[in-house]
């Protein structure tokens, strides 16, 4: 069965009496090249667990099924879960979940399922794109990579560098957890129903060790929001209240740190932001005794 034909998508909704959601975010491939792509960058190997994000009909799961030593497919629609009892009747190496992946505890499952390594995959329901690898990463999900589709502006974000419009704390928050990289770009065209915007697929690859040696992390992080919160303002005023900390503390602690105060928190790279975080928790200790 040509799972991604347009046909077979209309044969499987007619026999399971199916209703796309356009809530759930359901915009299913057609393209085997770009289906075929995905799931080679994925870098899966023969010992490796795949955990799939949103299956739909099955798409890159039946793909996955045949690289990987297992592939567990999270499904939120109960209305798929026959769908994909059909389409994945031939791999008896793929379990199906039908739950929420937000409310998913991916680390208990990969504990259960352990294999070699762990790859995260899937074409993202894109109102949820940004909380899901949030959670994932947060999380410290124990997984080697994710490689997923999102819409084409998120990944944008994701990528940006220092300088750049897309450039916030999105960006910073994924690099600092993963190196990115942009496997391929996707046009809207390729999916049943079409979406109102095209895709990129992204593979991050979780780094085995940060980048930047944190003394405290929830600091670097409230740091970053801080910043790109009112990221018109100069530094000095957009981190001024951050960890309790007045304008006085931050101009001291953004002198140490060798950063102009005028400067957008928006040209600064992940080492820059590290070094206030960790100048902020010096301050706060230093003034406490
Ligand atoms: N993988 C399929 C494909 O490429 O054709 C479907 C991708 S579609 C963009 C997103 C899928 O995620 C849908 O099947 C949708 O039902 C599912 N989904 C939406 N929200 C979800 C959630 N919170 N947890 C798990 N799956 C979800």
């Amino acid at each position: 069965m040509k799972l991604y034909a347009p046909s077979t998508i209309k044969e499987l909704k007619e026999k399971h009496g199916f209703r796309l959601s356009k809530s759930l975010g359901q915009n299913f491939l057609t393209d085997k090249n770009i289906i075929d792509h995905i799931i080679e960058d994925s870098l899966i190997s023969q010992n490796d667990l795949v955990i799939e994000i949103g299956p739909g009909i099955g798409v890159l799961t039946a793909e996955a099924a045949q690289v990987a030593a297992k592939v567990i497919a999270i499904e939120i629609d109960q209305g798929l879960i026959p769908i994909l009892q059909e389409t994945l009747r031939e791999y008896d190496n793929v379990t199906v979940v039908n739950q929420d992946v937000l409310k998913t505890d991916l680390k208990e499952l990969i504990r259960e399922n352990h294999c070699g390594g762990v790859r995260i995959i899937g074409n993202l329901p894109y109102y949820i794109t940004t909380p899901i690898l949030m959670k994932i990463l947060e999380d410290r999900v124990p997984a080697d990579s994710i490689t997923v589709m999102m819409q084409k502006e998120v990944a944008d974000r994701i990528k940006s560098a220092p300088g750049n419009k897309t450039y916030g704390a999105l960006s910073v928050a994924v690099q600092y957890y993963c190196t990115v990289e942009q496997i391929l770009s996707v046009s809207r065209e390729v999916f049943i129903p079409q979406p109102k915007v095209d895709s990129t697929v992204l593979r991050m690859d979780v780094r085995k060790e940060h980048p930047v040696e944190l003394t405290d992390e929830k600091v670097f992080f409230q740091c970053i929001k801080a910043g790109f919160e009112q990221r018109r303002k100069t530094l000095l005023n957009s981190l001024s209240g951050t960890a309790g900390l007045g304008k006085d503390a931050i101009r001291d602690i953004l002198a140490v740190a060798g950063i102009d105060p005028v400067r957008r928190p928006e040209t600064l790279d992940l080492r820059e932001f590290a070094a206030i975080a960790n100048f902020m928790v010096d301050y706060t200790k230093d003034h406490q005794e």
